[in-house]
């Protein structure tokens, strides 16, 4: 069977990342031991990651290039904001832990959506917060192998989840 819509495809890789200054830099091996398993046009990763999966079936290998454009977008640096830290005051008190370098918050925008912001910079003048995915401006390396297609179930498809093994039990 080959990887298509409404099939729930199990896969292995590793991923590399690359930005315009970095070399690329190894930051996940996925194995047999404990594979992914996805509902293609639901795996929640970039259009383009599925749309080079497309046909593949069990012992293909693959190797290709997601770029920010295809991926999480380009490095923005106009999308930050320095706050005050008094909106990070709760119940009278500050919560340090919320504002190291680095700490990702979840937040609501004004329109209701989840997003997240990552703390990075705190001064006494107040918090900056940058906006962009994590993973905006970075070039992604997939190399990895099919390890098994199988078509999704109903419920699945109505779910837009894998059920088993490696995915939601109900
Ligand atoms: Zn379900």
């Amino acid at each position: 069977m080959k990887i298509e819509r409404h099939t729930v495809a199990t896969i292995t890789y590793e991923l590399r990342m690359s930005d315009h200054t970095e070399d690329q830099v190894l930051v996940e091996i996925v194995t047999e031991e404990d594979p992914m398993l996805f509902l293609v046009g639901e795996s929640g990763l970039p259009e383009k990651f599925e749309e080079l999966l497309m046909g593949k079936q069990p012992g293909d290998t693959f190797a290709f290039s997601i770029s920010p454009e295809d991926g999480y977008g380009e490095y923005d640096p106009e999308a930050k904001e320095l706050f005050p830290l008094e909106a990070f005051r709760i119940d009278g008190k500050i919560d340090e832990d919320l504002l190291q370098i680095g700490t990702i918050l979840p937040l609501t925008n004004d329109e209701g959506d989840m997003i997240s912001a990552r703390v990075e910079q705190v001064t006494d003048s107040g918090v900056l917060l940058d906006f962009n995915h994590p993973l905006a401006g970075k070039t992604m390396h997939f190399t990895g192998k099919v390890i098994h297609v199988r078509q999704a179930t109903r419920a699945e498809i109505e779910h837009g989840h894998v059920h088993g093994p490696g995915g939601v039990i109900h």
